[in-house]
């Protein structure tokens, strides 16, 4: 099957979250199987050519936009690790050569133009490379767009004549809403088609997540819990009636991760490598950790439990609930926290502060930092996930994968992953509450420091998780399947 993957961030090029992960480890996943993949991003400013030897492959490509032609530049390079996989940079010194990938908190004021100009794009690339897909594959509300324009644009052209539309949702929290004017004169879309109640339209303006959903062929989310949150709780964000409307094709899919990355065997960000029979030298990474944030020699000691955390600071990850509780286990000296994570200023600062009021019990990353996101997994024997919401979440899965025992709130893809454990029967993977509330996060804290190091709990819920299996190839398996239905269509 031939594949063209459409996304605003594909890792390791271009990373904020785990769309990203995503987005870069699936193809690797096809290819793997025998499919033809082509990955479609756009040319950032921070993306460093040499680093990843990116070639220009053509010039001036034309890109009908509105009711003018713009021109891009095509860049490629194979994706890192795996040669067979080509990526493809779409280059506008317009749009994407600034700092950032869609600008801080409110977003850069083009988006609009600079995403609708990529779905454009894409199809142009196609023509160029003269890559014949039988899947598009897009993501999020960025790329969104390709579904509309796959079917109201290109479906009679040859080259895409046999083409089928699947649109993935990674987070239905962020929509994509422009101008309904600018919108569809940038995808060169009758201007009369955009009206109440129409596919592009909620509450009065284009919605790109919708036009996404309504359009597609198949439409997935990333977990199967969050598949049903979202068409029947307020997790749909306003888009729950067309998500009914498409109930028959939206289908959960599990996220999985990539274990040429993230594997405790290989990790080539860790000082020590293990596995579940030689669990214990995580003990070797903890402390590792703690002389890189300075912990003085008098408090090096790896007893005291590590909790965790590599996260975006907003409200949908929980960071609220970590504000009110995490201070009393602290000052109890219950355990040590570490957090790497980056967003909204007032968590920054909380913790910040937090951390310099306990030096050697609070450490604190900010910013941007994979080496360190792989050594947390690796160094903490917990790993705190309390989210609002969470439609899949990868860093849970990491943490399992490392023998680090997730807390984690019941909801999305948490529910799909995370088991309770059950000191009776020894099985389960971690600590799981239910309430969005500080009480619910404190009990399930205390129960879960309760088990630390003890005989025989500790071995076994460190090795439930470690068993479990949430590896990509599963997952990669399970969309092909779909694409095979959306062929079908
Ligand atoms: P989301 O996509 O909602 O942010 P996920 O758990 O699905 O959450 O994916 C987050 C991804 O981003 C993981 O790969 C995680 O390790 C990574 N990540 C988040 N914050 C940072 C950070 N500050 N530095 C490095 N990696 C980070």
């Amino acid at each position: 099957m031939n594949i063209l993957v459409v996304a605003a961030e594909v890792a390791p090029f271009a990373k904020v979250g785990g769309l990203a992960d995503m987005a870069g480890a699936l193809p690797r996943a096809w290819t793997k199987d025998g499919h033809s993949v082509a990955i479609v991003l756009p040319k950032y400013g921070h993306i460093d050519v040499d680093t990843y030897g990116i070639t220009k492959v053509a010039d001036g490509i034309a890109v009908p936009f509105g009711h003018w032609t713009e021109y891009a530049t095509i860049w490629t390079c194979p994706m890192p690790g795996a040669p067979d996989v080509p990526v493809y940079f779409i280059e506008s010194t317009e749009y994407y050569d600034r700092p950032g990938i869609y600008g801080y908190h409110e977003g850069f004021e083009d988006n609009d133009r600079r995403f609708l100009f990529l779905s454009c794009a894409a199809f142009e690339l196609c023509r160029a490379i003269k890559f014949v897909p039988d899947i598009i594959h897009a993501h999020d509300y960025h790329t969104a767009p390709c579904m509309p324009l796959l079917k109201v644009r290109f479906r009679h052209e040859p080259l895409f004549q046999h083409c089928r539309g699947v649109f993935t949702i990674h987070n239905m929290a962020y929509q994509g809403l422009y101008d309904p004017a600018r919108a569809m004169e940038f995808c060169g879309f009758p201007v009369e088609d955009f009206y109440h109640g129409s596919w592009y339209e909620q509450d009065g303006v284009f919605n790109c997540l919708k036009a996404g959903i309504m359009f597609a062929d198949k439409v997935t989310t990333v977990s199967p819990t969050y598949a049903q949150e979202i068409r029947w709780t307020p997790e749909g964000m306003g888009l729950q009636g067309a998500l009914q409307a498409r109930s028959g094709d939206l289908i959960g899919v599990l996220n999985g991760i990539d274990p040429d990355e993230w594997s405790p065997r290989t990790d080539l960000h860790i000082p020590v490598h293990y596995d579940r029979t030689t669990i214990d030298r995580k003990d070797i990474s903890k402390l590792a950790l703690l002389r890189q944030f300075n912990v003085p020699e008098s408090d090096l000691t790896a007893d005291l439990p590590l909790v965790g955390m590599v996260t975006r600071l907003t409200d949908q990850k929980g960071i609220p609930l970590v504000l009110e509780v995490l201070e009393e286990f602290i000052e109890a000296g219950h355990c040590r926290f570490v957090m790497l994570g980056s967003g909204e200023r007032r968590y920054e600062s909380f913790f910040v502060g937090l951390a310099q009021r306990f030096p050697s019990r609070v450490l604190v990353g900010t910013g941007y930092n994979t080496p360190l996101s792989h050594l947390i997994q690796a160094a903490s024997d917990y790993y705190l996930m309390p989210s609002r919401f969470e439609p899949c979440g990868l860093t849970q899965m990491f943490a399992l994968a490392y023998g680090t025992v997730p807390i984690v709130r019941v909801t999305g893809g948490l529910a799909d992953t995370v088991t309770q454990y059950d000191p009776i029967t020894f099985l389960g993977t971690g600590f799981r509450f239910v309430g969005y509330n500080a009480d619910a996060l404190r009990t399930a804290m205390y129960d879960a420091l309760r088990l630390y190091k003890r005989t025989p709990h500790w071995d076994a819920i460190r090795s439930n998780a470690m068993n479990q299996d949430n590896s990509i190839t599963t997952c990669a398996r399970r969309y092909v399947e779909i694409f095979g239905w959306a062929c079908e269509k």
